[in-house]
């Protein structure tokens, strides 16, 4: 089947990012959130997001206005059923992945491949509550999308060879670099990078140093342009959160404890830059 036109579901951090680069290769895409309110703050961050590319010289003015045009938001799901291929990034969550899963399989195409761009949700089980396992992969974007190059490519247990190839190509036509990857807990970035990022935490509920102290050593010692607390306030608490519980949940082993003070600050709100207060207030 050929892909003219692509359902984004959840229009956050992740889906306007993923809605920007397809938009921007010439693919039509379906922008879907639960309130108008996210719809049209991602339509107004990608209009920034593709002006500031724009003022870089990476696209013209034109091009720029075509890409916004290629892309139609809309609360309610209903039109995914015109989508060729489809890119879940809702909230990290099993139980709001596995029932839009479930809809999904109802309404797209029996052709239709449903990619997850999960961090860390097994893409077996999400596979398993639809009648197309086959056909379901994870295609795990990094933030933010138009910037960064790489594309986690996760194949569930029953993920087809064809399914696997097509999505593979598809994250190169958006000029992305896409790396083979298995299903397990976290995948291979995750696995590594959130235990770090936990562990950063750590050393700062325990006063080992200030957050700004544990972002210096990791930026001049590491040579990281952000350092792991940064890293967590842009990424998401709540979504570093959610990760650590698969972690430690899939994988077993108490070393992925997720951090008493990563709990407490989610529990607080202090989600980071989203919310405008995490490790550092923005
Ligand atoms: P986010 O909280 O910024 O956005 C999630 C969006 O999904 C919200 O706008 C929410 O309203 C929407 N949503 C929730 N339930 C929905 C439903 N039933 N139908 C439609 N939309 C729904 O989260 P995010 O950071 O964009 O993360 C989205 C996904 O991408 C998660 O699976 C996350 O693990 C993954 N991810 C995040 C990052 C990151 O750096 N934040 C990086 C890679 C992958």
């Amino acid at each position: 089947m050929e892909i003219k036109t692509v359902g984004v579901l959840g229009a956050g951090t992740m889906g306007n990012g993923i809605a920007h680069v397809f938009a921007k290769s010439s693919y039509n895409v379906v922008l879907v959130d639960i309130e108008q309110t996210f719809l049209d703050r991602a339509m107004s961050t990608i209009s920034k997001n593709l002006e500031r590319e724009v003022a870089k010289g990476k696209l013209t003015a034109e091009e720029r206005a075509a890409a916004l045009k290629r892309i139609t938001p809309v609360v309610g799901r209903a039109p995914l059923a015109t989508c060729d291929f489809v890119v879940e990034a809702a909230t990290e969550q099993f139980k709001i992945k596995s029932e839009l899963f479930q809809e999904l399989d109802r309404l797209c195409h029996a052709q239709v491949i449903l990619a997850s761009n999960t961090s860390s949700i097994s893409i077996t089980k999400l596979a398993a509550v639809t009648q197309r396992p086959q056909q379901v992969i994870g295609m795990h974007f990094f933030n933010p999308v138009p910037m960064m190059k790489l594309v986690e490519v996760i194949r569930g247990l029953a993920t087809s060879q064809e399914t696997f190839q097509t999505v593979f190509e598809l994250a190169k036509k958006l000029d992305k670099t896409p790396v083979e990857v298995n299903d397990s807990p976290g995948f291979v970035s995750n696995r590594v990078l959130m235990p770090l990022l936990n562990e950063a935490m750590y050393a700062v509920m325990e006063g080992v140093a200030t957050a700004e102290a544990v972002d210096e050593v990791f930026k001049l010692g590491m040579a990281h342009p952000m350092g792991p607390l940064t890293l967590a306030d842009f990424i998401g608490l709540d979504v570093c959160l959610d990760i650590m519980h698969v972690l430690h949940e899939g994988l077993g082993d108490p070393k992925y404890r997720p951090c008493p003070l990563l709990i407490k600050m989610v529990d607080a709100g202090w989600l980071g830059r989203k919310t405008g207060r995490g490790f550092y207030k923005y």
